[in-house]
């Protein structure tokens, strides 16, 4: 996991985009990858690279961080820790997209079915009242389960791995969803690289 001294200096960096800012058209537009990655992730990483110095938490995990701090730096550092995974969790549209191997005999054990696993994820996501992130995570014991954070907060907080994220800030779908929260929501789906998801669950 990223650390606050990678690159060998005190400083944390803006990790690259895995695709091209065009490469999720026409689920999420350029414009909104440009600005969401390069404007508000950047502004979270530059937040805290003027929060760290003499706070304590220099060179220490992301996760590290978000799990024991408060205020500014848990809401900066949570919103990197958060976008990081977002970002990379997917790639160009595929028709017919579903995950594969573990994880998805894990949502189908925890869940019933695909399909009403997506149904409940989308649901906490259209329902998540104001700004913050809907989540699939795995608890101690391995058991999948699906959860509403507010604002900067992730999984790891209550000691689970995070797996899958939906970003419902408004700068995460305004400029080409406007109001229409659902539908974005229900876009998303043809994005994920279920083969990202999968490394993270079955990792230890
Ligand atoms: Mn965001």
């Amino acid at each position: 996991m990223l650390k606050t001294n990678n690159m060998g200096t005190e400083k944390i960096t803006l990790t690259a985009l895995p695709y091209t800012e065009d490469a999720l058209e026409p689920v999420i537009s350029r414009q909104t990858i440009s600005i969401h990655h390069g404007k508000h992730l950047q502004a979270y990483v530059n937040n805290l690279n003027n929060l760290l110095p003499g706070s304590g938490y220099e060179g220490k995990d992301l996760i590290e961080i978000v799990k024991s701090s408060k205020g500014g730096i848990f809401n900066n550092a949570g919103q990197i820790l958060n976008h990081e995974l977002y970002f990379k969790q997917f790639r160009t549209p595929q028709s017919d997209n579903q995950p594969k191997g573990n994880i998805a005999a894990a949502i189908v054990r925890d869940f019933g079915s695909f399909e009403a696993f997506k149904e409940e994820f989308q649901k906490k996501g259209a329902t998540l009242f104001g700004s913050g992130w809907v989540w699939l995570s795995a608890d101690t014991e391995g058991k999948l389960v699906i959860t509403q954070e507010q604002n900067a907060s992730n999984p790891a907080v209550s000691g689970n791995k995070p797996l899958l994220t939906f970003d419902v800030w408004e700068h995460a779908y305004y400029l080409d969803y406007q109001n229409r929260r659902p539908d974005h929501l229900s876009a998303l789906w043809s994005i994920i690289n279920w083969e990202v998801v999968e490394e993270r669950y079955n990792a230890k």
